[in-house]
C-alpha cells in the first residue's frame, strides 16, 4: 500500500523507509489491483516457482527455491482454492538441503488478496532466513560433509554450537 500523504509528512524523513517496509518489491508499492492481477494470473496454472542460483556457492548454498502451488478443494458442492508455498535450499545439485514439504518451510493461504500478501510474506521471510544463516562450515569440511544451517552469527550449526557449549 502506498502510506497516506498525512502519515508521509509526519513521517518526513522516515517516510521512504516506511514505504519500502510495506512494499512487495523494492520500489514496488502493494495494491489491492496488482494483487487482483496476481491472482488471475496464478490461478492460471497449478505450480508456480521462483529461485535464486549463487554461482559460486554463498555459505554453501547453491540455490534456494520457492514453490507457490495453488490447490483446489472441494468440500460438498463447494470448490475452493488455496496456496500452499514451500520454500527449499541447495547445497549441491544431488538432493536439496531443506525440501519444499518440510513442516517449517511450507504454509497453506487462502487463495484472495489478503492470503496472496501473506503468502509472498511467508516465502520472503524463510527464503531471507536462509540466505542470511547459510550452512556450518565445520560441518561441511568434515570428511563426509553435512548441511546444516548456522544459528545466529554463531558462525555455527545447532549441533556444533551444542558440542562448543558441552565441552
Ligand atoms: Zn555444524
Amino acid at each position: 500500500m502506498a502510506i497516506p500523504p498525512q502519515l508521509a509528512c509526519k513521517l518526513s524523513d522516515h517516510a521512504a523507509a516506511v514505504q519500502e517496509f510495506s512494499n512487495l518489491a523494492p520500489g514496488i508499492p502493494m495494491t489491492n489491483q496488482m494483487l487482483d492481477d496476481m491472482l488471475e494470473t496464478l490461478s492460471l496454472q497449478i505450480i508456480w516457482q521462483v529461485q535464486s542460483v549463487f554461482s559460486p556457492p554463498v555459505d554453501g548454498l547453491v540455490r534456494i527455491d520457492v514453490y507457490f502451488q495453488i490447490h483446489e478443494q472441494k468440500i460438498g458442492k463447494a470448490v475452493t482454492k488455496y496456496i500452499r508455498v514451500g520454500v527449499g535450499c541447495w547445497g549441491g545439485m544431488d538432493h536439496p538441503v531443506i525440501s519444499h514439504g518440510e513442516r517449517d518451510f511450507q504454509k497453506r493461504f487462502e487463495f484472495d488478496r489478503q492470503g496472496l500478501k501473506q503468502a509472498i510474506c511467508f516465502a520472503q521471510e524463510k527464503a531471507q532466513n536462509i540466505r542470511r544463516r547459510g550452512f556450518c562450515e565445520p560441518c561441511l569440511k568434515r570428511e563426509s560433509p553435512e548441511k546444516r544451517l548456522r544459528v545466529g552469527d554463531t558462525g555455527v550449526c545447532a549441533l556444533c554450537l551444542l558440542h562448543k557449549a558441552v565441552f
